[in-house]
């Protein structure tokens, strides 16, 4: 389908005030590879450090040093381009210190209908380029104390940080596909996830291991493109959706006033929540990219690149349809998930042999939760998946009630130990025994005589039985063994 074509849907139209507009959107993300070392020499390519403390004299770029490309970063930017189908690798070429990996024209994929636009964004190049350096300024203050007079002097000055410069970027590229702030960020927002699973990208936003520069143009819905302005380096998806939709609504202002659309670079201000301009075209792409002599053209041999392409690991899409097929989860559910390769991992440890749907339950609503609620993340959990299937199981054969088990997950957590000896230990299971249950039930009913005559009229009322049983029994009543019980005396079906 030509790029031009797709229509947004009305939702996304904007109103101005001559009448509608759609946004149209291609974005080209960067993503630091992950790796040890830099895309053409051996200096760490770890986030942090001193100033200057990761460099070779291939990332300084002094003369006559002899790059040697890194391998493994081709074969991440491979790993990440197989990942999109149909699965093809085309031309390899070399020129200056870019690796262009030509992918696949369609990236179709997602059997995920709330990813529909996916499919759509298609994904014409993703190249590898060695990221640039930064600039950093510093004060400095020192005092000296002559004999005569104290003084005190402030300098300052700014230098070049050259520690990024030389990590291995993927860039990638998307054709005009987009058509609002929600497809740009839904489209992010997963390409952070198949790099994330793959192993290729942190995916780090913060760090800047990943930032996209929006391109971003207003036309009436289904007419010619218009002239795009391009916001560079955002770090974040809300600020994603914010540029956006701010970028939209100034260059409509300045359509309907009469006025065009100069092409430029523009920044986002977080702060004040604007774009404003940069630089413009003229000055824009000029990169001043070279052929480098001592880089050679990268010749891909197919058994190397089938080699990476059966080693990918099962993507998010494929294995939230698994676990809604395997497991009957709600597609919901499903997606929480495999939102990270690691939280899949440790639920698909919980489940093995287990109920799948209370297995999800737990990680879930638990798990989760908790995490969440701690700031922490499924890698520093309390809780592993061996204690977490041992809860449910004792769920599972009527050990334990449930509400019993959210207890035993809370001494889990905070003091460890094996759910099962916690629940032997500390006299937590569940009362089964009929005469038991029997007595409590009639304590209740003799105790609440008012409240017997009302439930014979409103049957609604059993849940309050049910509830001071339970209560009696401190939460370890069998609850479905007090209900029965309860119908019986009441006479209630
Ligand atoms: P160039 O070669 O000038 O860099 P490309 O055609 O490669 O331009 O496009 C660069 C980026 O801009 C791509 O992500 C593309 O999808 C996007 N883009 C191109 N035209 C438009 C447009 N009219 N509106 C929004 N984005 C656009």
């Amino acid at each position: 389908m030509d790029s031009a074509a797709r229509i947004a849907d009305k939702k996304d139209w904007i109103k101005g005030a001559t009448g509608d507009w759609e946004i149209v959107l291609g974005l080209e993300v960067h993503a630091q590879v992950l790796a040890r070392s830099k895309l053409f020499s051996a200096a760490s390519a770890e986030f942090g450090g001193d100033p200057n403390d990761h460099v070779s004299i291939v990332d300084a770029a002094m003369p006559g040093m002899l790059p040697v490309i890194n391998e493994f970063c081709v074969e991440q930017a491979c790993a990440r381009v197989l990942a999109s189908r149909p699965r093809s690798i085309g031309s390899r070429s070399s020129t200056a210190r870019i690796i262009s990996i030509r992918t696949c024209r369609r990236a179709t994929r997602s059997p995920n209908t709330s990813s529909r636009w996916w499919a759509r964004a298609r994904l014409p190049s993703i190249s590898m380029a060695a990221g640039a350096s930064k600039s950093a300024s510093s004060a400095s203050t020192s005092s000296r104390t002559p004999a005569s007079r104290s003084t005190i002097s402030i300098r300052a000055w700014s230098f070049v940080d050259l520690n990024r410069s030389g990590c291995a970027l993927m860039e990638i590229v998307s054709k005009p596909d987009m058509r609002s702030a929600d497809e740009a960020k839904a489209y992010v927002t997963k390409l952070r996830q198949i790099m994330r699973y793959l192993g290729t990208c942190d995916g780090n936003m913060e760090q800047g291991s990943l930032r996209a520069d929006i391109n971003v143009s207003v036309r009436r819905p289904g007419a010619a493109f218009g002239t795009r302005c391009e916001i560079k380096n955002v770090n974040s998806i809300r600020f994603m959706g914010q540029a956006i939709e701010y970028e939209a609504r100034r260059q409509i202002g300045i359509l309907e006033d009469g006025g065009s659309i100069d092409q430029e670079t523009r920044l986002f201000d977080a702060r004040k929540g604007e774009t404003r301009s940069m630089r413009s075209k003229e000055e824009a792409h000029d990169y001043r990219y070279f052929p480098d002599p001592d880089l050679l053209p990268l010749e891909l041999e197919e058994a190397w690149v089938k080699a990476i392409e059966s080693s990918l690991p099962e993507l998010p899409d494929e294995k939230k349809a698994r676990f809604i097929k395997s497991y009957g989860l709600s597609p919901y559910d499903a997606g929480v998930l495999v939102a990270e390769r690691s939280s899949s991992a440790f639920f698909e440890d919980v489940a093995k042999g287990r109920d799948g749907k209370q297995a999800a339950n737990w990680v879930i609503n638990e798990l989760f939760g908790r995490l969440n609620k701690e700031g922490k993340t499924i890698d520093e959990t309390p809780v592993s998946a061996a204690q977490l299937g041992e809860i449910v199981d004792l769920i599972g054969d009527g050990t334990i009630s449930g509400k019993i088990a959210k207890d035993v997950f809370e001494i889990v957590w905070t003091e460890a130990g094996s759910p099962r000896k916690i629940v032997e230990e500390r006299g937590l299971k569940q009362v089964t025994d009929s005469s038991a249950i029997d007595r409590a039930v009639a304590d209740i009913l003799a105790a609440n005589p008012d409240k017997v005559e009302q439930v014979k009229t409103k049957p609604t009322m059993l849940g309050w039985f049910v509830g001071q049983v339970m209560k009696a029994s401190g939460g370890k009543a069998n609850p479905q063994a007090v209900s029965d019980k309860l119908r019986e005396r009441l006479g209630i079906n």
